[in-house]
């Protein structure tokens, strides 16, 4: 399927409509459905919505931007009157009584929504192999995982079936399924979607953001799902912004920092070839290069596990077998239905980091290190500031390496977590970031990481942008 900007074309011009681009959408659903990406297809709903929007564009009423664009959405995201799971058998069959905002937002453009994409559990995972449904293939590689845990969304895109898919970011779960399918993800700066209606991971940490096959789209609908609301007080009261207004600007001038800890040992020699070529050619168009440094980078993971795991095992205990969740049959008391519900239906992944979260949390082991990684937490995020005061945007690997080989979830979950190294800082600092195709290794895509400063995602975009330009 063409991108956004192309479909907005052609449905200006009469050489399309919204209900052909749905019905191509699930097409390409079905043509794709053994890479299983996505959990619910919504060909009803989406058909009648595709009507509404001929309609609309028929008496020249357009809600805006996205009307008629086919859009796919993760599974943990809340659309009113559909099934939302988080890919847990614990949600099966739970069916929202509202609309997370930033879908309310798209539809509110005339979107039409026409499914709900696969994911790890809860979001928790960097594969997309822990889903009840199932794991996502990776079209790129069948042998390798489409990264996580907004695998489905990544999929759905890269295999054609919608321009563009919302995902969610709580430690690279946007950014690296982008970079192992060969496509566009967007986290943006902490409070600036709002989180009301999507199914918490970790609060201080998650954010909703665009998948896309093309910078300009991210920022469109990064456009699109932005701004304050009144349902989650974290958001920032800046006004909406669009965030495609600095693309096409030059690169003359730009400083971009580059951390020497992200280029040291431990990064796939081929994965640092491809990002060099770009960050010289970058050098070529008037780029200024600036040697930054992270030093307590090391401690992002370690870090960002203990807070993490010990905001999902809060979060997750309203999952408690009593209130729309799944209940076990066999419990015979209170306690046995908490437990059992519990056990029978979270997996194996999501319990292990219940039981590390409580861990981290408890009486005793609060203070070494729950307290301990809020505080490196905060040297994160000086090193981040400090860095920014020499440059614009920073660069930076997504993953250490190529796509992880299928079954990494199950046979070696630390070299999984470790492979978040290059992501969940921002997460912790509350930074935005784009991962952008830069060039291949083996064969496989490799994507760079743009890192920018809070709330500048017009300048990072308008970089990354022109580097996309670059890498072409
Ligand atoms: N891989 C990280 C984790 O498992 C990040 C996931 C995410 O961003 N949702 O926690």
């Amino acid at each position: 399927m063409k991108n956004i900007q192309e479909l907005q074309a052609m449905l200006k011009n009469g050489e399309t409509s919204a209900q052909n681009l749905a019905q191509e959408s699930l097409a390409g659903i079905e043509k794709n459905k053994d890479l299983n990406a996505y959990i619910s297809i919504l060909a009803d709903r989406a058909m009648e919505k595709a009507k509404a929007s001929d309609t609309r564009r028929k008496e020249g009423k357009l809600l805006g931007a996205l009307d008629g664009i086919p859009i796919a959405i993760k599974d943990n995201l809340c659309l009113e009157g559909t099934r939302t799971t988080a890919a847990s058998k614990i949600l099966e069959k739970f069916v929202s009584p509202y609309t997370a905002t930033a879908v309310e937002k798209v539809e509110a453009q005339g979107a039409v929504i026409v499914g709900k994409t696969n994911m790890d559990e809860f979001a928790m995972g960097s594969s997309s192999e822990s889903s009840f449904f199932g794991p996502v293939k990776n079209p790129v590689d069948e042998a390798r995982v489409p990264g996580g845990s907004s695998g489905g969304s990544a999929v759905a895109v890269a295999c054609g079936s919608v321009p563009a898919a919302l995902g969610s970011d709580t430690g690279g779960s946007i950014r690296q399924p982008a970079a192992c399918t060969g496509i566009v993800g967007l986290k943006p700066t902490y409070g600036r979607v709002s989180r009301y209606g999507l199914i918490a991971y970790a609060s201080s940490l998650d954010q909703i953001g665009p998948l896309s096959t093309n910078v300009q789209d991210a920022a469109m609908l990064l456009s699109a799902i932005c701004g304050q609301d009144i349902h989650d007080n974290t958001t920032s009261p800046r006004p909406k912004e669009d965030f495609t207004r600095k693309i096409g600007e030059g690169l003359k001038g730009k400083v971009v920092g580059v951390p020497k800890e992200y280029f040291a040992a431990g990064l796939d020699a081929g994965c640092k070839a491809a990002i060099d070529a770009l960050l010289k050619k970058m050098e070529s168009e008037g780029v200024l290069l600036r040697e930054v440094s992270m030093p307590n980078i090391r401690y992002a993971v370690a870090s960002y596990y203990i807070i993490a795991t010990a905001e999902a095992s809060s979060n997750l205990s309203r999952f408690d077998g009593v209130r729309y969740t799944y209940r076990s049959k066999e419990a015979k008391n209170l306690f046995d239905l908490y437990a059992m519900s519990r056990s029978e239906a979270f997996g194996k992944e999501v319990q292990r980091r219940i039981m590390l979260g409580s861990y981290v949390l408890s009486s005793g082991f609060y203070d070494a290190y729950y307290v301990q990684a809020q505080k490196v937490r905060r040297l994160i995020t000086d090193d981040f500031t400090k860095a920014f005061e020499n440059c614009d945007v920073i660069a930076s690997p997504v993953m250490p390496g190529l796509p992880l080989k299928q079954g990494i979830q199950e046979s070696d979950p630390m070299a999984m977590y470790l492979s978040d190294i290059y992501t969940v800082s921002l997460n912790l600092a509350g930074l935005p970031g784009i991962s952008v195709p830069c060039g291949k290794s083996e064969g496989l895509p490799v994507n760079i990481q743009w890192i920018g400063k809070p709330y500048a995602e017009a300048d990072l975009l308008s970089i990354a942008a022109a580097a996309e330009n670059l890498s072409k």
